[in-house]
């Protein structure tokens, strides 16, 4: 499957890893909007955002969220963050592979959007 973030995980397209378990991915973003910017993915290939998030896939979302905590006490954010997934055309999704931005490591914006 032509997915970019499959490839990250099969390792064909190097990244920066954070955290990594049987079904959880995270990486930081190649383009960081924020001193800590890094991506949780199901390593599942699930497409393509949270619109398609069901029974019979939640499973795997739940273990991204399960692995939030762990992702974030890697990366030193002890003072809180932000999770984002960016959803559709009006969101300025990019990927198609179900995504988590987890942003952090400074005072954030008020307004989100
Ligand atoms: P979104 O716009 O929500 O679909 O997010 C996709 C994110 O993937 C963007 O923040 C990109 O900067 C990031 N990205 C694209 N290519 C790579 C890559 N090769 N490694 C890490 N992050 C990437
Ligand atoms: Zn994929």
């Amino acid at each position: 499957m032509d997915c970019l973030f499959c490839k990250i995980v099969k390792g064909e397209i190097p990244s920066k890893v954070v955290y990594e378990d049987e079904a959880v991915f995270a990486f930081h973003d190649i383009a960081p909007q924020a001193p800590v910017h890094v991506l949780v993915i199901p390593k599942k290939h699930i497409a393509a955002c949270a619109d398609e998030i069901n029974a019979g896939n939640s499973g795997e979302i739940a273990k991204v969220f399960e692995a939030v905590p762990k992702v974030a006490r890697a990366c030193g954010l002890t003072n809180g963050y932000r999770i984002i997934n960016n959803c559709g055309e009006d969101a300025c999704q990019t990927v198609p592979h179900i995504h988590f931005h987890i942003l952090g490591g400074r005072r954030l914006p008020e307004r989100m959007g």
